[in-house]
């Protein structure tokens, strides 16, 4: 358990020191048992967090106690993991370049690399609800559907799943390098696309369907 948790807050750790979060913002859990998540706390220091830090709770929201306040955003961890088995780590950050894609209208293309294209496919978006809310929760919950692995969160932030917590951490960060490369592209003018050939190619070769 002590690993794991110390596996969560090392996450944590990363995610801050990377840039892909401030200082309170974003959240990262962990599914341990059927029924048993380690989350990251609410209001304490993205980029120094420790073990002893990481807080426990039921699928129910039940936080075991004695332990540090688990983040107020655990309802929209626990709808998707509730919702989707496959689904072992969640990470949820305020990264700023994949952030100015939930407040523009404009898409997230991920054709642009063939990287962005093959480890997250095409980005869900889920619509603006307070955080912390059960709408907020079941907005993201919905996007995400049975298959999806990132979100959009409109004028919010992003969140990532994944079978581990690597995977899930390599999706925010393959989001916000996918992010940088969209505004660089659009500065820079003349971008071109992979073909839909080239796509349906990657996403057979990633093991997923179109
Ligand atoms: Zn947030």
């Amino acid at each position: 358990m002590i690993a794991q948790k110390q596996s969560v807050a090392d996450c944590m750790n990363r995610l801050y020191t990377r840039g892909l979060t401030t200082t309170s913002g974003g959240n990262i859990s962990l599914r341990i048992s059927g029924d048993r998540i380690l989350l990251t706390p609410s209001a304490t220091d993205k980029g120094a967090m420790n073990a002893g830090q990481i807080a426990e709770i039921g699928m129910d929201g039940t936080h075991h106690a004695p332990g540090p306040k688990p983040s107020g955003e655990r309802m929209m961890h626990l709808e998707i993991y509730k919702r989707r088995p496959d689904v072992q780590a969640i990470v949820h950050a305020h990264p700023p370049m994949g952030s100015v894609f939930t407040v523009c209208d404009v898409q997230l293309n991920t054709r642009l690399i063939a990287e962005s294209y093959a480890i997250l496919g095409e980005p869900a978006v889920a619509p603006y609800a307070l955080t912390g809310t059960g709408e907020l929760a079941v907005g993201v919950a919905d996007s995400l559907g049975e298959t999806g692995v990132c979100v959009l969160m409109k004028n919010h932030g992003v969140l990532t799943v994944g079978r581990s917590l690597i995977e899930a951490f390599d999706r925010m960060e393959v989001l916000e390098n996918a992010a940088r490369i969209n505004l660089h592209a659009r500065l820079l003018g003349g971008m071109h696309q992979l073909t839909d050939e080239q796509c349906a190619e990657l996403a057979a070769w990633a093991g997923r369907h179109g």
